[in-house]
């Protein structure tokens, strides 16, 4: 799996990004300085950076081009709290493949790196994405790239947001989230962690998809039963 380097000095952030990614199965490593970064960066051994443009020592649009300077193919999404396009089309033409303005919700963010990564992948070779293929649990299936649930033959209209749940559970069968994970992962970092937000989607996901394929882990979250172990009801 492809490493990535974190150059955010915000650790709240960083720790957010680095946590979600190893989720996903990427190898990350952080630096909290622009010089820190840049020497990283350069180092050979990371196949994306993200990099936030607001650091303590240098600005990262200068991290960026000092790594462009030396390697034109490294890919780049820049992370920031700066959202005018004036900076969005700085970000680009001085070598940014993405943009990501904060706040970000991480499915969004992981979204655009693997799609950097496939794009880069593409460019030496084309190689099939696990990820692009479809999640079954039973009769229900979930399309990641036609954005599409469907049960048995049926088309299950979800919100963006079910959506992006009901993958997070299906992309982790049979594994305890926790609330905070999932709040994370599908709301975004900056949102009320003592909100019931996600108590009240795992309802509407219960009531769309079938509510035995969601079980409450007591004290903890929620997770989708082993499709063994999983038994339609009516
Ligand atoms: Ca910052």
């Amino acid at each position: 799996m492809a490493q990535i380097l974190i150059i955010e000095d915000e650790k709240r952030i960083s720790d957010f990004v680095s946590k979600g990614l190893a989720i996903e199965g990427f190898t990350t490593q952080t630096a909290a300085t622009g010089v820190e970064g840049l020497g990283l960066a350069l180092s050979g051994n990371f196949e994306l950076v993200i990099l936030d443009l607001g650091l303590p020592d240098m600005d990262g649009f200068v991290v960026l081009k000092k790594i462009r300077r030396v390697d034109e193919h490294l890919p780049v999404i820049i992370l920031t709290a700066r959202t005018s396009g004036a900076d969005t089309v700085a970000g680009l033409t001085s070598g940014a493949d993405d943009y990501v303005p904060k706040p970000f919700r991480f499915p969004e963010l992981v979204a655009r790196v693997r799609l950097r990564l496939k794009s880069a992948v593409r460019e030496s070779e084309s190689a099939p994405n696990p990820d692009d293929e479809l999640l079954r649990h039973g009769d229900l299936t979930l399309d990641p790239v036609r954005h599409l649930v469907t049960i048995g033959e049926e088309i299950v209209d979800l919100s963006a947001r079910e959506f992006d749940l009901a993958e997070m559970f299906m992309r982790y069968p049979g594994q305890a989230l926790t609330r905070e994970q999932l709040l994370n992962n599908v709301w975004g970092y900056d949102y009320d962690t003592a909100s019931n937000v996600v108590d009240v989607y795992v309802r509407y996901l219960r009531n769309k998809l079938g509510a035995s394929r969601f079980l409450t882990v007591r004290g903890v979250g929620y997770r989708l039963v082993e499709e063994k172990h999983y038994q339609p009801e009516g």
